[in-house]
Parts: structure tokens; sequence; C-alpha cells
């Protein structure tokens, strides 16, 4: 039967991919994903199988994962992966037979195992299918967001204690090397990495402007990213000295910016929800020590929790316009796009040029490259029509 399947592998791989039409390619492209899967799900069965009878004992092997290494020519790593799969796939049956019938993947049983403990595993096994439903249905990042409040709520004080585990593990490195470069390596919690992040990126970005108006300015056209005067990379390293330079221009005395909690009063979809606007999930641990320093602001959402009560007639979505949105949506509205709220800017649906609102009902969020898209398959603007201006200005 492998013979049988390693000959039609073979046989597609003759196919030559230029012969196909963008709708078979694309046909092509998932259709091997789903096949991917459903051969990693049968691996995963026949391996545990074999790991737990100790096929590889007569072999004087000291366990499954460096004889299949060794047998493989594949990592270790990758084989140990493929083993602790198989035990997890083992632990969860319904998930198992999701994953068997093609309607889930490796990773969702990757993530559900990621949050199955010895505190968690009684709930997790009353909970499976309902778990295993979302993953059906939603997706991966919807999937994982459920699965990641689905643990607070099953394990509060192990998801709190996980938590400053790992926050514990903060670290950071920043050493010279031989030659007089400077080396960095660390690992940051999630509200510190995201506070540094966003500030990197934010300084990032206008260097970007810059190194993209003065590549215009040289060329006499829109340039292409190669032909920009710095890499990403380089760009990255100079956000982060222009955000020493900076520290060290403020006055000791100068006002700190606070950290900004929101708190969602009214609608049922966003109970218990405890989120950054990156999109991760964070335990109530994670904001207690933030709480003394912080400003809180109220947004009171109708039931269904699509409506928040508020309106303005501003020309951008800022302050607690933007907020709402953030909430309400968390990502860029685009279907194939998932760029976290932090990374949009906040969009007017009907252009504000256009005589839209900035209104919730108006507004959504939008990633740079979806605004922009957006904005290029218009007709050049007339006059004033620049509702893409973007709401940088006062988001922490
Ligand atoms: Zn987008």
């Amino acid at each position: 039967m492998l013979d049988a399947v390693r000959s039609a592998i073979k046989e597609l791989g003759e196919v030559d991919p230029r012969d196909l039409t963008d709708e078979e390619l694309s046909e092509v492209v998932v259709e091997m994903q789903a096949l991917r899967d459903a051969a990693h799900a049968v691996h995963a069965k026949v391996a545990g199988l074999w790991d737990a009878r100790r096929v590889w004992a007569s072999d004087g092997a000291k366990s499954g994962k460096p004889w299949l290494a060794r047998k493989t020519r594949a990592s270790e790593a990758a084989c140990g992966s493929l083993l602790w799969l198989a035990r997890q796939r083992a632990a969860m049956p319904v998930a198992a037979a999701a994953w068997d019938a093609g309607e889930i993947g490796a990773d969702h049983l990757n993530r559900l195992a990621a949050v199955r403990n010895h505190r968690t595993e009684e709930a997790l096994a009353q909970d499976e299918a309902l778990l295993v439903d979302k993953a059906r249905t939603h997706s991966f990042s919807g999937f994982a967001f459920v699965v990641a409040y689905w643990s607070q709520l099953a394990d509060p004080e192990g998801a709190d204690q996980d938590y400053l585990d790992r926050r514990d593990r903060r670290r950071f490195s920043f050493d010279e090397t031989i030659g007089g470069m400077w080396s960095t390596q660390g690992v940051l919690d999630p509200i510190g990495g995201t506070i540094i992040a966003t500030e990197l990126r934010r300084l990032e970005h206008k260097l970007f402007e810059a190194d993209w108006a003065e590549a215009k300015k040289r060329l006499g056209r829109d340039p292409h990213l190669h032909e920009l005067a710095r890499t990403s990379d380089q760009r990255r390293a100079d956000a982060l000295q222009e955000m020493a330079t900076r520290s060290a221009c403020v006055p000791a005395n100068a006002k700190r910016p606070r950290t900004l909690l929101t708190v969602v009063v009214g609608a049922e979809r966003f109970a218990k929800l405890l989120q950054l606007l990156s999109g991760a999930v964070v335990p109530p641990a994670a904001v207690v020590p933030l709480l003394a320093d912080a400003d809180i602001e109220g947004l009171l959402f109708e039931k269904t929790g699509e409506r928040a009560i508020a309106a303005s007639r501003t020309r951008s979505f800022k302050g607690a316009m933007r907020r709402i949105l953030d909430v309400r949506d968390r990502q860029c509205f685009h279907d194939f796009c998932e760029e976290p709220a932090d990374r949009c800017q906040g969009d007017h649906i009907v252009p504000y040029g256009e005589g839209g609102m900035t209104a919730q009902e108006n507004g959504r969020l939008a990633c740079g490259f979806h605004n922009r898209d957006r904005h290029r398959k218009r007709p050049p603007p007339t006059g004033d029509d620049d509702d893409d201006e973007e709401d940088d200005g006062d988001d922490p």
C-alpha cells in the first residue's frame, strides 16, 4: 500500500504546475495541505503504537526518538515532536478522531496539548468536543484565542502562575564583541515586549517614511523596497539607537506615559476578555502590577457587543473612537489578514472625503497594506480626500 502512495505522489510531482490554471493551482495548494495533514495523522497514529510497543528497544536504542532520527536522518527534534504528538493524540480521543477525519490539523492538536496538564485534564476531557468544534469552524487564530481563554477559566491559578513563571524568565544581554560590534540576545514578557515592540515599530515606521521619500526623490518614481537606502533590519537597529537617544534627552521629571487599561462593560461577547492590542491573551496576574499606575477607561457596549454607546465627528479615529474599533474588531478587517489592532489604523469604510462619518458604524481597523491597497484601487484623489491619514498620534 505504501508503494501505491509513493507512486501516486511521484506521479503528482511529474505534473508541470505551469500547465495549471490559477484556479487549479489554488485547488492543488489547498488539497495538498489536506493530504499532508491526513498523512501526518496516520503517521502519528502508527508511530504512537510503534513507540508504545517499544519496537526500537530490540536495537538497543534508549528510546524511540534517537532510533527514528537515525533511521530517517531527520532531526531528533522533529522525531521527538512526532512521538510527543502521538502521545497527546492518545490522550485526546475526540481531537484525534477529528484529525483522522481531516477536519483539523496537527497544529490544533498541538495547541490543545499545550494547555493540557494535571490541573486541566479533567476539564479538557469534558470540553474537548466543544473545543474541537471551534477548531473545525474558526480560523486558527480564533481557535487559539478560544483555547487561551478556556485554559484561563479551567485553571485560573495555573494561568497566573504560568504567566509569572514565564515573566521570571525575562532576560536581556547586550555585549560588546571582540570586533567592537554589539550583540544582543533576550527574551521579554508579553507586556514588556509589547511596550518595546510598539515603540520600536513606531520609530521604524518614521525611518521607513524618510527612506521612502529619499529614494523617491533620488529615482523620480515610487521606489521598490530593495532600492531604499537601508534594509528593514538596519532601520530597526537605527530605531533602537533613536529610542536610546530620545530617552537620554528626556528630563528626569518628565511625565511618564501611563498604561491605558480599557474595561469593557455590557457585552457578553467580551466577557472575561483580557488581551493586549497585539492580540496576546494575558491572565489577571499580568495586569495587577499595572493597576497602581495606569489610566483606566470604560467602554460601554450594547448587549450584542456590536455597538458601543459613543460617536464623534472628528476627522480620524482617535481616542475613545479608536479604542472602540480596537476592542470590537481586534484585527484588520480584511478576510485574508490577521494583523492585530496595534498594527492597524482606524479606517473609514465610506471615505471621509465622500461624506463618511467618523463613527463606529463607518469605522474598521485596516493594516497599512489593506489601507493602501484600497486606496490604490480607487481613482486618484481629487482635492481634499485624505481619510487615510494615520492615527498613531495618541494611542499607547
Ligand atoms: Zn490587513
